[in-house]
């Protein structure tokens, strides 16, 4: 088949590249073809975290987020062992957590709604550009386009496939999801054996633990606690409240750059059952998974003649390990791009990564880069204490200039 754009991957960059370009270019619609491996709903792994910027490049798009089933945070705690900042968004949650399954199933059908051609099921398995044009090798026969999105995610075979040689930085990360606090502590003030039941009996423990959900609801607050950084992970826990089939979970995880990978450290388990314990959670009862994340560097390549990156092919941001909203911002970029090219007819994607490094989102990857490698190797506990939770204004004023609110900034439509 012959198609203009072939988008290969249909996560949040993938499908914020198509329903960019479907704005920005309309004619080029139809010539848009996603090949995705998956059938969605597809699971991904991911705390489904969505920052302020996530919103508003969705509302750009005319799309409303809370059609996805969600569970709002609203306020972060950004703490050191236990203490440290609270931050909230204006007139929003400090953060909205959706599952992905449902967030990519819903993007993927409002794109075809706007007649995007996504096809499922379709693994990629080499992409070879020329000088006319791309072929894309799949499990299903050969494709051919004019140009290439990689939006294949961390792993890409598209960037492997362009880019074999180039060095590669990733984080480990493992996620881990677990009932809900309330559930927790109900179930521990379940009577188990008959006198218990005919006395009315509740623990102690779990008396302690209703106590201390009535005290702390962290119920509407997503905690990052960094207190593993000493120990040479370059990182945080984090404990978001999720929801699965609309009951309440929480989704646990840890977020480690590698940049103290010279040093000895843990195994990457240890500090998140330590966190987890400390609430009341036992990591052994519980399924862990994990996945690399890639993340940006700013000599990370984005193009080659008639391929260009977007989302975790590229980098997501090495300071939390936040993609989603990242992806989106590249799809934007990549678009604006993309619609030039083909104005121009001319393919080379030159400026690719100059217009990204300019663009709000360039911008807050640059200085998230500079922020990670300033805060995690200065990784003694007086350092993270102090930054945590004594510098409350200058860390606030420096995430709201660099870190969040980017896509209000020099965004590209
Ligand atoms: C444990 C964990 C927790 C995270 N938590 C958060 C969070 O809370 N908030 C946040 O903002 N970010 C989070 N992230 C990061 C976020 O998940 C990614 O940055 C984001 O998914 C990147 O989007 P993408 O579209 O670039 O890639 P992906 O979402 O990975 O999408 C790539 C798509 O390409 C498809 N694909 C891959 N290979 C092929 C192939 N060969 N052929 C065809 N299709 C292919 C895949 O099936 C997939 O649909 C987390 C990541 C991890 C690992």
């Amino acid at each position: 088949m012959e198609a203009k754009i072939i988008i290969l991957g249909g996560g949040p960059s993938g499908l914020s590249t198509a329903l960019h370009l479907t704005k920005i270019a309309p004619h080029l619609t139809h010539r848009i073809l996603i090949l995705e491996k998956e059938h969605y709903p597809r699971f991904k792994l991911c705390a489904g975290g969505l920052v302020i910027d996530a919103e508003i490049i969705l509302e750009r798009l005319g799309l409303d987020v809370r059609e996805v089933p969600h569970v709002d945070a609203q306020i972060a705690h950004f703490d050191f062992a236990g203490k440290g900042l609270k931050v909230r968004a204006p007139k929003r949650p400090a953060i909205r957590v959706i599952r992905r399954d449902e967030f990519d199933h819903w993007l993927a059908k409002k794109a075809e709604d706007r007649g995007i051609e996504i096809r499922q099921g379709v693994t990629v398995k080499k992409v070879n550009p020329d000088e006319d044009g791309v072929s894309v090798e799949t499990d299903q026969g050969e494709f051919r386009a004019e140009i290439v999105v990689g939006a294949d995610g961390s792993n890409g075979i598209t960037r492997r496939c362009i880019f074999p040689n180039e060095p590669v930085y990733t984080a480990r990360v493992l996620e881990v999801i677990t009932q809900d606090y309330s559930v927790i502590a109900r179930n521990e003030a379940i009577p188990n054996t008959n006198e218990e039941i005919a006395s009315g009996w509740v623990s102690k423990r779990a008396r302690r633990s209703l106590a201390l959900l009535d005290q702390h609801p962290r119920n509407d607050v997503a905690v990052f606690d960094f207190f593993p950084v000493p120990n040479n992970i370059a990182g945080y826990t984090w404990d978001f409240p999720t929801q699965i089939g609309g009951q309440p979970m929480r989704c646990w995880g840890i977020y480690d750059t590698n940049l103290l990978a010279g040093y000895k450290r843990p195994a990457l388990k240890e500090p998140l059952a330590e966190e987890m314990k400390r609430h009341g959670f036992d990591l052994a009862d519980y399924e862990i998974k994990g996945n690399p994340i890639r993340w940006y560097s700013p000599q990370n390549k984005a193009s080659v003649p008639r391929v260009l990156l977007v989302g975790d092919a590229v980098g997501a941001d090495p300071l939390f390990g936040e993609g989603i909203s990242i992806a989106l911002g590249y799809g934007a970029t990549a678009a604006q791009e993309i619609a030039e090219a083909f104005q121009r007819n001319e393919f080379s994607f030159r400026r690719y990564k100059r217009r990204l490094v300019r663009s709000g989102l360039g911008q807050t990857l640059v200085a998230r880069w500079l922020i990670t490698h300033i805060i995690y190797p200065l990784k003694w506990k007086w350092f993270q204490i102090l930054f945590w939770r004594m510098l409350k204004p200058i860390v606030l004023l420096g995430a709201w200039g660099f870190v969040l609110n980017w896509s209000k900034r020099n965004f590209p439509l």
